[in-house]
């Protein structure tokens, strides 16, 4: 009977629990987390004791030993049991997430009329009508990679890269967006989200920006590794040098001199056994590289989105979204009308309104 209103509380609110008024432990606190990261959910079936549904399992657990004889199928959840050892060490193999905002910014600049004026260059004459402006949070992700680079021995480097997910280009002020004094769980005012990409969108973007920076330390790598190599294989072949000139000299049965035969052969060994271990030493020594992801943070920075009218000789040429970003203090680049690159060149061409090489390509 319980297991059943369980599982159906489960399905329906996977924030279900009873009001208890015992404070949570942080293991308790750990495995609802873990649960809740893993799209699962948990119901708290009396105090310190739980159902858990991660995947398609539903696991019953007590935190509490003394909990045990009353639920004779739970598992118990103490730190060194094989359960919380079993979604540590998975927790820690997944990628950890942050959120935060950030605050502490001016919201409120003075003339963004003038400063988008000298931002943007238009033609001579047009006019920039700034025509609604919102304040609206855009998520900044910042993902942290692992790269391991391993070939005879084993090196890593932590590279971090930041997306913002609502223009999906690279965040270059992530040094004051980190700020820690402007870091904060809560935000300072609520405010909407900005459209945005989505966390894979920003990924998949992050992981094509940092394999470059990848590719260049892979290839420092490979240069300082395989000097190293090139040593061994030096060494090595002069060992197999002296063999072939040792097997050279005839070896003496009595009187008689041994026929070339056998010493052909010999050589023959050597070269095959030189040409082996060479290869192996090249195989052993050959660079792999891995790049996981290891960390994300999410920062919400609120930005003002303003929605711009450009007239010329008083007929409407164009609608540009331009973004005031208070971190840096200033507008960043519009996306071009017609090609959507970045651009601080505006043109008027045929009554339309786009970057310098767009207007090239339609003239
Ligand atoms: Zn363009």
């Amino acid at each position: 009977m319980k297991n059943c209103s369980a599982t159906d509380s489960l399905r329906k609110d996977k924030q279900v629990s009873r009001l208890i008024d015992q404070p949570l432990s942080p293991l308790e606190q750990f495995v609802r987390d873990y649960a809740e990261a893993r799209s699962g959910a948990w119901d708290q079936i009396e105090p310190r004791v739980y159902d858990l549904l991660i995947g398609s399992e539903i696991t019953r657990v007590a935190f509490d030993p003394e909990a045990l004889p009353e639920h004779p199928q739970a598992q118990l959840a103490s730190l060194g049991s094989p359960l919380l050892d079993g979604l540590l060490a998975d927790a820690a193999e997944r990628w950890r997430c942050a959120r935060f905002y950030r605050i502490g910014l001016n919201l409120h600049p003075h003339s963004l009329d003038s400063r988008f004026r000298q931002a943007i260059s238009l033609s001579p004459t047009a006019i920039a009508n700034i025509r609604q402006v919102r304040t609206m949070n855009c998520p900044q992700a910042l993902f942290w990679f692992k790269a391991t680079f391993v070939s005879d021995q084993k090196e890593e480097e932590i590279l971090l890269m930041g997306i913002d997910l609502h223009s999906l280009r690279e965040v270059r002020h992530w040094d004051l967006l980190l700020a820690s004094s402007g870091l904060s769980e809560l935000p300072e005012a609520l405010l909407p989200e900005a459209r945005h990409a989505g966390i894979i969108a920003g990924y998949r973007c992050a992981r094509d920006r940092v394999a470059p920076t990848v590719a260049a330390l892979a290839n420092t790598r490979r240069r300082e590794w395989s000097s190293r190599v090139a040593t061994q294989i030096q060494r090595m072949s002069a060992y197999y040098s002296r063999l072939r000139e040792e097997a050279n000299e005839p070896v003496r049965n009595g009187d008689d001199v041994a026929a070339p035969s056998p010493i052909a052969a010999r050589r023959e060994a050597i070269d095959r056994e030189e040409r082996l271990r060479i290869a192996e030493l090249r195989q052993k020594s050959a660079l792999r590289v891995q790049v996981k992801p290891a960390n994300l943070m999410i920062v919400q920075l609120p930005k003002l989105l303003m929605s711009v009218a450009i007239t010329d000789k008083n007929r409407p040429v164009g609608q540009l979204e331009a973004v005031w970003n208070p971190l840096s203090e200033a507008i960043e680049a519009p996306a071009c009308p017609a090609c959507g690159q970045p651009t601080f060149t505006l043109q008027i061409y045929r009554n339309s309104l786009g970057c310098a090489s767009c207007m090239e390509s339609a003239g």
